[in-house]
Parts: C-alpha cells; sequence; structure tokens
C-alpha cells in the first residue's frame, strides 16, 4: 500500500509516518527529511537549497522529484511507501503518478490532515523551544517569520492537491487536532 500524507506544516505528518513505519512495515519518504539530509553533506545541491529551506520556500520540483525517482527505483519496501512532505505541487503530483506508474505501482490512500493556523503556529514554535531546552538543534526554519512563508507556500502551491486527489478519487480528510493516539486511530480507520 503506498499513502500520502498531506497536510500544512506542523500537522503532525512527520509523527504519523514514523507510527506506520513501526506498526506495518511501510518505507516512509520525507522529502523534508532528504533534503536536510543533503544539506549537511557539503554538496553543490546541499548549498543550493539551504537557503530556500531556511528561509520557508519550496525547493525546486527537479531536486524532490529526482530524490524520490532514486528511492522509488532502489525499491524495498514491503509495506509500500508513505509519501510525507511529497508532492507539494502540482507537477510533483504529476511526477509521482508517472513515477508509480513506470513502477508498476499505484497509490492507495491520499489522507488529509486539518489543523487550523493558530495550532499550526503554535506548535512550530513550541517545538524549537523544547529542543532549545534539551539543548538540541533547531530546525533553522522553525520559527515564527520562516513558518509565514512556509504557511503561504502551503496554501499558494501545495493545498491545490486537496481537490487534485479529491477528483482522482484518493481523498481522504481527517482531524489532525487532539493527541498522538487520536490521530493514528483515525488514520487506522482509513487503512483499514
Ligand atoms: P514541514 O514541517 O514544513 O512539513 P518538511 O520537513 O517537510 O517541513 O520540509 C522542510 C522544507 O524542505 C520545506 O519548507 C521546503 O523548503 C523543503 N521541501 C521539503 N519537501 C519539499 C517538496 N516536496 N518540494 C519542495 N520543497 C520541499
Amino acid at each position: 500500500m503506498n499513502i500520502i500524507l498531506l497536510g500544512p506544516p506542523g500537522a503532525g505528518k512527520g509523527t504519523q509516518a514514523q507510527i506506520l513505519v513501526e506498526g506495518r512495515n511501510m518505507v516512509q519518504l520525507s522529502t523534508g527529511d532528504m533534503l536536510r539530509e543533503a544539506r549537511t553533506s557539503g554538496t553543490e545541491m546541499g548549498k543550493i537549497v539551504a537557503d530556500v529551506m531556511d528561509r520557508g520556500d519550496l525547493v525546486t520540483d527537479e531536486i524532490v522529484i529526482g530524490l524520490i525517482r532514486e528511492k522509488l527505483e532502489a525499491g524495498g519496501a514491503s509495506g509500500g511507501f508513505i509519501f510525507d512532505g511529497f508532492p507539494r505541487t502540482l507537477a510533483q503530483a504529476d511526477a509521482l503518478g508517472e513515477l508509480l506508474k513506470e513502477e508498476g505501482q499505484s497509490l492507495d490512500a491520499v489522507i488529509e490532515m486539518r489543523v487550523d493556523d493558530d495550532t499550526l503556529v503554535r506548535r512550530v514554535v513550541n517545538r524549537a523551544e523544547e529542543a532549545k531546552a534539551a539543548g538540541q538543534a533547531v530546525r533553522a526554519d522553525d520559527n515564527a517569520e520562516s513558518m509565514k512563508t512556509r504557511l503561504m507556500a502551503y496554501y499558494k502551491q501545495t493545498s491545490p492537491l486537496i481537490g487534485y486527489y479529491y477528483a482522482k478519487g484518493n481523498l481522504s480528510s481527517i482531524d489532525g487536532l487532539g493527541d498522538i493516539d487520536e490521530v493514528k486511530a483515525r488514520i487506522s480507520e482509513i487503512l483499514g
């Protein structure tokens, strides 16, 4: 089973993806994680993406589609893939459809996680404060200023995917408020 977790920054996609990895033997493909890895590698691409990410803007479709292509071609997900933070644009959504077709795979569900904007901003700012208090690295884009840009990128570029997948017949929407287990249960209900 291949699924997409769709939602704004701070919706809890990464947290729920991790739960699905542990519980269902799925493989998480997070373009955010891949890009954070790329930027620490000191490669040319890493340098280019670092600035864009810290601002909260989207990295080019070409780069992220290339990253996903590599992972899909490598294969090896017995429980299927969870796409987390990808696709984020219509061009990425089209490319994913093509890539899955080439691999003889299907897209089984798109789960939209709904969380109101005030809560999103609060969660992200809290995440940064908790990391700081624990002496951990704070994501450079986890601040109120970058969060505005990230939310704007979501509404301008990513939210059209809700209609796109609705029209394809893949979309399920859940309430992303509540504790982690409650949200997990809502996702389980959809995936069966
Ligand atoms: P979030 O918590 O905002 O969902 P991610 O960890 O998924 O954050 O992504 C962090 C940043 O990485 C984004 O703000 C963007 O700059 C970049 N990024 C991640 N995935 C994509 C993508 N599919 N397309 C373009 N940029 C991406």
